[in-house]
């Protein structure tokens, strides 16, 4: 999962960063809100966590413009505990939901999990397909009731893939739910994770279209 977190505070950038990488999430760290519009004018991201008060252009201008030209990414605002206002503004500007500052880390992810789950659908956080079940909340996976060891990287590919079985994504698209900006992608880094996949979970569970990408077939 690619997560753009739009927050001027460094500190809270920071530990926000080192936790969600920690959760497995790649993230990308815009600290104004230009460079934000213009990061979501040009890439694709699962979620956004957006602080509103900004340099150079305001969250809620930001969120306003994603939503006007009809993106739909899930969006949770970061804001002040006194800041009902701009809250509600946030809200009906069209956010999914908003965490109040000081946060728990862990409240944070519970959440980004909670809208991501409404985003693809599920009210349910267990993602079961087939004999393969994947949870989210503690990104362990098991296969016919016995847990598969799984390395971050495995996980994140075998979860972008399970949201919509039957979907082929592409090298380029699965680089991208791992990797932030700025971290060093090996050419050959998703097919070693899809090929550890194969290993564990058999040669059919992870697909190739040839040229194209990589599907888990539908059950
Ligand atoms: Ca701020």
């Amino acid at each position: 999962m690619r997560v753009l977190l739009v927050e001027d505070d460094p500190m809270i950038a920071q530990g926000l960063q080192t936790a969600l990488r920690d959760g497995g999430f790649a993230v990308d760290w815009m600290r104004d809100g230009a460079g934000a519009a213009a990061a979501l004018r040009t890439a694709a991201f699962d979620l956004v966590l957006l602080d509103l008060g900004l340099p150079r252009r305001d969250g809620i201008d930001v969120l306003r413009e994603l939503r006007r030209r009809g993106d739909t990414t899930p969006v949770i605002i970061l804001t002040a505990r006194d800041d009902i206002q701009h809250r509600v503004a946030g809200l009906d500007a069209g956010a999914d939901d908003y965490v109040v500052k000081p946060f728990d880390l862990d409240e944070v992810t519970a959440r980004m999990r909670s809208v991501l789950r409404r985003a693809a659908g599920r009210g349910e956080p267990v993602i079961q397909h087939g004999d393969l079940r994947l949870d989210p909340v503690t990104r362990t996976v098991e296969r016919g009731g016995v847990p598969v060891n799984l390395s971050a990287h495995e996980y994140a590919v075998l979860e972008a893939l399970l949201q919509r079985p039957g979907a082929v994504l592409s090298r380029a698209q699965l680089e991208d739910r791992l990797y932030g900006w700025d971290e060093q992608i090996g050419s050959n880094a998703v097919e070693v994770y899809v090929h550890g996949l194969r290993r564990k979970l058999g040669s059919d569970a992870i697909r190739t279209l040839r040229g194209v990408g990589y599907f888990v077939p539908k059950a």
